[in-house]
């Protein structure tokens, strides 16, 4: 059974119970209500009654007592109506013959109340007798007497209840369809954004990507469906990452292989043909290509590594100023190769670096020729060297905080950063682009060569944690990126 059949059962179900408890409830008040009215009645007809009889018998006028006892005695649902003197003698009677009479109560009578009795009439049925004393003055007071069919009480109340409960069965059955009606309604318009959550759920599973849910409400199932478009647009984003990935691998992977096996096939070649002179240049290549091969491998090893956090981090004191134009005079003939101004400013003194030298190197070497790669020609890379205080630094602190909460803050921090006039970085770009394996797809497609393969700044990032510190970024679209690692230095 569908989940809306079943939701509609339930609350049609609940709503049938609602509605019988209510219109039960309903017509058992009414009921009650009625029967304490009639008992009302009941007690003034008698007290009137024992009032006119009083009366009549204060001026002598018996008839005025009889008349008022056969009134009351033609009244619906009355057995007899009497009035009896303080001796029993019955002086007003419903039923002429009794009049002169004594009056007896029955003897199977029991009293229900004080004043009313009951006993059964074997030609009546049940009867219900209220009587009231009546004081006369001088000697002992009279009796009045008013005996009621049960059965025909019973008649009244179930002919005055029939068209109230008539009425409430009517407006039940209103309740009823127009409730089952919402209830379907309710049920319809909850199911419809799970049903079509299903469906894209399903697309999704048969590799649909693209395929997204409308979401127009902003309730639980209004959150599930973002969410759910949320998770399919990051499946799609790894989706495209895997595609990006596979061909930049095998495009970091065949191309120099390729290379070194067309050159070595070169080299091999002119030897024998006894042509020497390009071989050292060839050579070159070759080294060349088979270091690119063997720093892709070790990017992945490195990658591997941090991951599991196995990076073992030597530290020492360093000299900025080295370090700085060490990195600097390595790409020197890069930057001019793309007419770009590579400079490291003056270094503060008494800087106090502390780091693993191999580290540092891989993250600022990193990081420059990311920076030379993607800036254009006639552009410059700017090497720095500074102190950084979390303390007055809120991004730094806070950046320091999301890498590592518990850690407490180091009494002295260093900035070494590498700020370029490329294209700058988005800002929805510049969380994920330290995440591995991802690029920034239309600065990658600006680039000539070799496109990299997102490895580097992961691997840069992992590193400087490793040392207790952050890899951070500031940048927009067109001013431009400052990349800068912070590490905790000497006390
Ligand atoms: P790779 O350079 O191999 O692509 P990285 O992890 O070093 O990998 O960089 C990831 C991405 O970050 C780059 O592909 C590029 O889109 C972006 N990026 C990195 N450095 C810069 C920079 N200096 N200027 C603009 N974009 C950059």
């Amino acid at each position: 059974m569908s989940i809306r059949s079943r939701l509609s059962l339930m609350i049609g179900g609940l709503l049938v119970f609602l509605t019988g408890a209510i219109a039960g409830g309903l017509y058992m008040a009414e009921r009650n209500a009625l029967l304490q009215r009639l008992e009302a009645t009941r007690k003034s007809t008698l007290d009137q009654f024992a009032q006119t009889c009083r009366d009549a018998l204060i001026v002598h006028d018996e008839l005025a007592a009889i008349s008022a006892a056969q009134a009351l005695g033609r009244s619906f649902g009355v057995v007899q109506a009497l009035f009896a003197n303080g001796k029993g003698r019955v002086l007003a009677h419903s039923d002429a013959r009794e009049i002169g009479g004594v009056y007896a109560a029955p003897k199977n009578q029991r009293e229900s109340r004080p004043g009313e009795h009951r006993w059964t009439d074997v030609s009546k049925g049940d009867v219900v007798a209220l009587s009231e004393r009546v004081s006369l003055g001088k000697g002992p007071p009279g009796t009045a007497v008013i005996v009621y069919s049960q059965r025909s009480l019973e008649e009244l109340v179930q002919k005055s209840l029939e068209g109230l409960w008539r009425r409430i069965l009517e407006v039940s059955a209103m309740a009823l369809i127009l409730g089952l009606v919402g209830a379907w309604a309710v049920a319809r318009n909850l199911i419809r954004p799970i049903e079509s959550l299903t469906r894209a759920t399903h697309r999704l599973a048969s590799g649909d990507l693209t395929h997204r849910i409308v979401v127009d409400r902003r309730d639980e199932l209004g959150r599930l469906g973002s969410d759910f478009n949320l998770m399919a647009g990051k499946l799609g984003e790894l989706d495209q990452m895997k595609e990006d990935f596979v061909s930049n691998v095998s495009h970091e992977l065949r191309s120099p292989l390729s290379a070194i096996e067309s050159y070595a096939n070169v080299i091999s070649d002119e030897w024998r043909a006894e042509r020497r002179e390009n071989i050292p240049d060839y050579l070159t290549i070759l080294r060349n290509n088979a270091t690119r091969l063997g720093r892709f491998i070790n990017d992945i090893l490195d990658t591997a590594k941090i991951e599991a956090r196995a990076v073992e981090v030597k530290k020492q004191p360093l000299d900025a100023a080295v370090v700085l134009n060490d990195v600097a005079a390595l790409f020197l003939p890069k930057s001019r190769e793309k007419s770009i101004r590579l400079s490291a400013d003056p270094v503060p003194p008494k800087l106090p670096l502390l780091a693993d030298p191999d580290k540092l190197h891989q993250i600022l070497t990193n990081l420059t020729a990311n920076a030379l790669k993607f800036t254009p020609m006639g552009g410059t890379v700017t090497l720095r060297a500074e102190t950084a205080d979390p303390v007055s630094d809120h991004r730094l602190r806070e950046s320091l905080a999301r890498v590592a909460p518990e850690r407490p803050l180091a009494s002295a921090y260093v900035r070494l950063s590498v700020a370029d006039t490329g294209p700058g970085i988005r800002t929805e770009d510049q969380q994920r682009i330290f995440n591995r394996f991802e690029q920034v797809r239309e600065i990658r497609n600006t680039v000539r060569g070799a496109k990299g393969t997102g490895l580097g700044l992961a691997i840069a990032r992992g590193l400087a944690e490793a040392h207790g510190g952050v890899l951070t970024l500031k940048s927009e679209p067109g001013q431009g990126s400052v990349f800068s690692v912070v590490l905790p230095g000497v006390a």
